[in-house]
């Protein structure tokens, strides 16, 4: 797609700090990390967010997002690791091409990905169950 940044830099015409590629996907390092060793995974073709992936790549970017937790897991000696994926500018999306983030969490770094639990009530539960459950 023209002038979408993550394609240009998934298919190579703008340089990155790449960590792997194949056919499908490019991973680089985040510009503006979270923490040492921030990732983002790219597919190579252009899908805006979640609801527009491929279920071939979908399942292919679960299996690298894997490969690449145990690899940076191992090289960096992190303490935990979360998988983030934003859908959406209401959901902290800013760049409109599906990617991954593969965040090395450090024991008391200052990665701020929690909320407040709220309350799953009785009417809200029926609701849902109704109009999502198979
Ligand atoms: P999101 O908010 O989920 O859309 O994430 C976008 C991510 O892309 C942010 O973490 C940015 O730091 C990162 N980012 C934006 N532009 C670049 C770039 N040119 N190279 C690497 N990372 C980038
Ligand atoms: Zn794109």
């Amino acid at each position: 797609m023209e002038n979408c940044i993550f394609c240009k830099i998934a298919n190579g015409e703008i340089p990155s700090a790449t960590l792997y590629e194949d056919g499908d996907f490019r991973v680089i390092l985040d510009l503006g990390p979270a923490s040492k060793g921030h990732a983002l995974i790219l597919p190579k073709a252009h899908a805006a967010n979640i609801y527009e992936l491929p279920d071939e790549l979908a399942g292919k970017a679960m299996v690298l997002a894997k490969k690449m937790a145990g690899k940076i897991t191992e090289a960096l000696k992190c303490d935990g690791f979360n998988i983030v994926q934003n859908n959406g500018q209401t959901a902290g999306q800013t760049v409109f091409h599906f990617h991954m983030h593969l965040i090395p969490r450090y024991e008391g770094d200052s990665v701020g990905l929690t909320w407040t639990p709220g309350e799953l009530t009785d009417e809200v539960r029926e609701e849902i169950l109704s109009k999502v459950s198979q």
